[in-house]
């Protein structure tokens, strides 16, 4: 019996031991689904990144540009092969990833492109929660969901407000906890051509990723609001808590200032990045950062990513690790 006992006490110390030491190394990470790469143009593949914590069966749509059709490209590319859906036979394999992996939409201004996706797809995955700043908010709610541009299926809002998914009201710098998901959201307002735009803070324990809606640089903005997010970020990158982020590029460097609309060319990312290398005074080498919302261009030649992508390499000084948003790819950041 004292035998049994210890050996149960055994067991059981060695299981907790386990349990313990693998919380002590619970630094998950987070991984990313490209379910619609670009800003504009091209529909079907607009700004969409489904973020969950590595290995999670459910996460959060950044930005809602292309929802459905995203789902079942990612799907293809074997996204979600790892995936454990509940079982449910009424349900198409489609509805069942957008109904169980989506657990809530952050909006980070209601540009089409972001949110496009979202309306399309809102009478058929009804309950779902969608976070965004005021500002964004009131948009949706005057402008898109009113009963004229689409039904007003949102909970407030011009009468009948129906009530199939729920806005919620994001505070700057203030945390929220993101519902049905281990992650939390922390909202800083983004100057994007006189449309406020949002930078998400991810996170998730210790663990942190930081995503941009669309934004131009400070200095063409004659605003600080990226000195400011920067200065935030410095003790997470310092803390090596920030695993990557992921920001736009709509443009290659020969557009010109005065053409950006609230946008970024490689030349502005490299030096906002800087910004934030200085901010944080200490090598950022191999920091990873997603490059979204580059803009398709109609005209021959070559393929507007692979010039973003050798002009950010051409001036990458720092040594950030660039890489350029597809569709459906699966990006982990450990
Ligand atoms: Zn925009």
């Amino acid at each position: 019996m004292r035998v049994r006992i210890g050996k149960a006490i055994l067991g059981w110390g060695a299981v907790a031991l386990i349990l313990f030491s693998g919380a002590k190394v619970q630094a998950k990470g987070f991984e990313v689904t490209v379910l619609g790469a670009h800003g504009g143009l091209e529909d079907g593949n607009l700004s969409a990144y489904l973020l969950r914590e590595q290995g999670a069966n459910v996460g959060v749509l950044l930005d809602a540009g292309t929802v459905l059709n995203g789902m079942e490209k990612a799907d293809a590319a074997h996204a979600f092969d790892r995936l454990t859906l509940p079982d449910d036979p009424k349900t198409s394999r489609a509805g069942g990833l957008v109904h169980h992996v989506i657990q809530g939409y952050l909006i980070s201004h209601a540009h089409l492109d972001h949110v496009a996706g979202l309306i399309a797809v809102s009478p058929n995955d009804p309950g779902k929660p969608i976070y965004a700043l005021p500002s964004v908010l009131s948009v949706m709610q005057d402008d898109l969901f009113n009963h004229r541009v689409w039904p007003n299926l949102a909970d407030r809002g011009p009468k009948p407000a129906l009530g199939l998914f729920h806005y919620h009201d994001l505070l700057e710098g203030q945390s929220v906890p993101l519902a049905e998901t281990t992650l939390t959201v922390t909202s800083y307002p983004l100057s994007h051509g006189g449309v406020e735009s949002t930078a998400f803070l991810l996170r998730s324990g210790a663990d942190a990723l930081l995503y941009l809606g669309d934004t131009g640089p400070d200095a063409v903005e004659h605003s600080n609001r990226l000195e400011t997010l920067w200065r935030l970020m410095a003790p997470l990158v310092r803390a090596h808590q920030l695993r990557g982020m992921i920001i736009e590029c709509s443009y290659d460097n020969s557009r010109a200032d005065a053409q950006l609309f609230g946008h970024m060319t490689p030349l502005w990312l490299l030096r906002e990045l800087r910004a934030l290398k200085t901010q944080a005074g200490l090598s950022m080498k191999g920091f990873p950062v997603l490059v979204s919302h580059i803009k398709p261009v109609l005209t021959q030649g070559e393929a507007v990513e692979h010039r973003i992508e050798a002009q950010l390499g051409a001036g990458n000084e720092e040594g950030f690790r660039f890489i350029i948003a597809r569709q459906g790819a699966q990006i982990a950041f450990p």
